[in-house]
């Protein structure tokens, strides 16, 4: 029997429906104060404007306020610090998101720890990273997180389960295999130079990919029964392609995502209710780090 395939667009609006109605009960609690979310475009990448325009539209639907700054592409790192450290200390700002890659000389990942960790709403501060990592209360990125919810809605246990994550950046695989972790899976991380990666996905109860390589992972890497997250997004001759070869693999998986509308919708979801969960952390004036 073919696979199921998880439906991320309907789950996506789930998750977007629950943040609005928490972002109601919020404003009820804290006199009409409404979180807020500030992104920061620097350059003028379409694809990346197109993201940053979906993020600020996806807030105001949730109730949320939107603020967007623009950066023209040759701005100086000093102006764009001093941005960051003005969004910091700005009270109707719960979450400052720095829209990645920045163009040179830019350094985006100095730049994006600069950002205040109860206002991280990417996750991605190392201060965030290391929450993680010791199991403690912190801000997730986005789309691990939209994984975790994707796998559980799926049905798929975690608890005992050989969960295999391929791909090792900072942005996604490290804090996926994290989220596995904590959800008692067995993970294993693949990469590059990791040998016999097919014979390595096979052994996966949960296959998660992130590898940018269009339809990489074939039937023949998947354990008959295995839930498969594809999160790649590969741009080819005929049109967006994820990292599985979903039309051999859904017929081995139990379930799995396609793209486009599998993990792409969850990362915007989280990103909202990251948001949200900034400004309760911001308001109850816990400390973290
Ligand atoms: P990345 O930083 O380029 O990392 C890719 C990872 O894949 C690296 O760890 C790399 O190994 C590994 N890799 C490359 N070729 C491999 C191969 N032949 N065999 C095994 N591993 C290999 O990419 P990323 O930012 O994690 O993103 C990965 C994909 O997910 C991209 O397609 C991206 O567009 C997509 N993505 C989607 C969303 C979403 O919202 N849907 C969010 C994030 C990412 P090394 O470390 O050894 O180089």
């Amino acid at each position: 029997m073919p696979a199921e395939i998880i439906d991320g667009k309907q789950i996506a609006g789930r998750v977007r429906i629950g943040v609005a109605r928490d972002v109601e009960a919020f404003a009820q609690e804290f006199g009409g104060a409404r979180p807020g979310l500030a992104t920061i475009l620097v350059g003028d990448d379409p694809g990346s404007a197109i993201y940053v325009a979906g993020k600020q539209k996806a807030c105001k639907e949730v109730g949320m306020q939107g603020f967007n700054f623009p950066l023209a592409a040759d701005t100086p790192r000093a102006d764009v610090v001093e941005l960051i450290e003005r969004l910091n200390v700005d009270p109707d700002v719960s979450g400052i998101l720095l829209q990645l890659p920045v163009p040179e000389p830019l350094d985006g990942v100095e730049l994006t720890g600069m950002i205040d960790p109860l206002k991280d709403v990417d996750g991605l501060t190392p201060i965030s990273a290391g929450l993680l990592a010791q199991g403690r209360e912190g801000l997730r990125p986005c789309t691990p997180q939209g994984v975790m919810t994707l796998i559980d809605a799926a049905g798929a246990q975690l608890e005992g389960a050989e969960a295999v994550v391929i791909g090792r950046s900072n942005l996604f695989g490290k804090p996926m295999a994290q989220l596995l972790l904590g959800a008692n899976a067995t993970v294993t991380m693949c990469h590059s130079r990791t040998r016999d990666l097919a014979a390595v996905c096979r052994r996966a109860d949960v296959l998660v990919a992130a590898v940018g390589r269009a339809r990489m992972v074939k039937a023949d890497w998947v354990k008959p029964g295995a839930t498969v997250i594809d999160v790649g997004m590969n741009r080819t001759e005929d049109g967006l392609a994820g990292d599985v070869d979903l039309h051999g693999v859904k017929e081995v998986a139990r379930a799995i995502t396609p793209v486009p509308g599998g993990v792409g919708p969850m990362t915007i979801a989280f990103l909202l209710r990251n948001t949200l969960q900034a400004a309760r952390m911001q308001r109850s004036g816990v400390a973290v780090g």
